[in-house]
């Protein structure tokens, strides 16, 4: 039995009182809290062995490098990708994306070609597309979804063609918690022979990921939303296919040999790597994936699925909210509206309570139109949230409406 009490124990920041009350934080869908592992890794490597990684010559260049290698190997381990140059790291989802966008855009995306979207995405999973799209001359398709925030699969199956070439759609929602049916997606698009971009941004944190049982073509996602530093991401991608593309950003490190003349490229990963890494948050990530780890997914989406079911029980319980988003399966996001009553003010009012939640768009205006709306108030929940926390918020939202009247 892991203690929940525990858990909060290791997140310092969550001890600490805002406009007077203990801070409810449900705000992890936009970036999770660190554990003290994550953030003593940082000070350690700062204090003890800050050095530039692969091309030292001395004890601290050395152990920088094998602390930050070993962070590759623990996401290959996290993703069960098949081979460790299968791992690019990156500033998080958004770069993974643009990488792919830029990369294998420019190889493989040509005129009148088609790319296949959701509505559900982010919008660094749509602009890096349309920016690729009017580039070349190539076409962004987008699959709806229905009332309740799942993509409509039959809608999907007829986008597909011999004309489509990438598949790119979010894993989890972070504006409604939709699960997409990835696994089916990916079959049905590896029929046609499209390639299949996974936005496991939401995903990462909640969910078991097995790249090759996915079969994804690639997966980016973000440290800081798995509970590790900002600025720090990786890509998977399939080894042939990573070589199959042109190199992402030129300089340093992703070089074999370099003449006036011509250069050569170096060999995966460090080929899509061009400059000094993000070192110490690269080292810190392995970090909050050993955290993640030892608790297990299984403990944390069962404790989240708790905190979600009850949750939207509670609310749904209460006049004049509206749930948006009621897929039969979803991470531990609730989007929601209240009757008259404005999301910023919603937001402002619980945080007064010291309830941090996140409102407005949450990046996905296309999705927001979709359900006639211009914003929503979101609470999503993380491991160390309890079920009292949740009856703050309800308790919040309660009186919210009661002082609107
Ligand atoms: N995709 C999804 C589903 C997200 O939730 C986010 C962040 O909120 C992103 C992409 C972008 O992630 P990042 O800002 O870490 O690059």
């Amino acid at each position: 039995m892991i203690d929940v009490q525990k858990i909060k124990q290791d997140f310092p920041i969550l001890h600490q009182e805002v406009n007077g009350h203990p801070l409810v934080y449900f705000d992890n869908a936009a970036t999770t809290q660190k554990p003290q592992s994550v953030i003593d890794a940082l000070n350690q490597y700062y204090t003890g062995y800050n050095s530039n990684v692969h091309r030292g010559a001395h004890a601290l260049a050395d152990k920088a490098t094998r602390e930050f290698e070993a962070t590759r190997e623990t996401i290959q381990k996290f993703l069960n990708a098949e081979h460790l140059e299968e791992i690019i790291f990156t500033r998080g989802t958004t770069e993974g994306i643009n990488l792919v966008a830029a990369t294998f855009g420019k190889a493989f995306i040509n005129e009148g070609d088609e790319i296949i979207i959701s509505s559900l995405e982010h919008h660094s999973n749509i602009v890096p597309w349309q920016m690729l799209c009017e580039q070349k001359g190539a076409i962004l398709k987008v699959i709806p979804v229905n009332d309740n925030g799942e993509i409509i699969f039959e809608e999907y199956l007829n986008l597909l063609s011999d004309k489509t070439k990438l598949v790119s759609v979010v894993h989890a929602s972070n504006a409604l918690g939709t699960i997409n049916p990835v696994k089916d997606i990916i079959r049905e698009a590896h029929k046609i022979g499209a390639k299949v971009l996974l936005d496991g941004a939401q995903s990462s944190a909640h969910l078991h990921i097995d790249v090759q049982d996915l079969d994804c073509d690639f997966f980016v996602f973000s440290a800081h939303k798995v509970f590790g530093p900002t600025g720090i991401g990786a890509l998977y991608g399939k080894k042939d296919l990573l070589n199959a593309m042109p190199p992402y950003q030129g300089g340093g490190e992703m070089i074999k040999e370099v003449t006036f003349e011509k250069t050569t490229y170096n060999e995966l990963p460090y080929k899509f790597e061009a400059g000094t890494p993000n070192i110490a948050d690269t080292v810190a990530f392995r970090h909050a994936l050993e955290y993640v780890n030892e608790l297990g997914k299984d403990f944390i989406s069962a404790r989240e699925n708790e905190l979600l079911t009850y949750a939207t029980e509670q609310l749904n319980a209460i006049d004049k909210v509206r749930i948006i988003g009621t897929a039969a399966k979803k991470v531990s996001v609730i989007s929601f509206v209240i009757e008259g009553i404005h999301p910023y003010d919603i937001g402002m009012m619980l945080d007064a309570r010291g309830i941090a939640i996140r409102t407005g768009h949450h990046c996905t205006q296309p999705l927001m139109n979709r359900f006639g709306l211009e914003g929503t108030a979101r609470a999503s929940f993380a491991v160390y949230n309890s079920l009292e926390e949740v009856d703050k918020l309800v308790e919040g939202i309660k009186r919210i409406i009661k002082m609107f009247g």
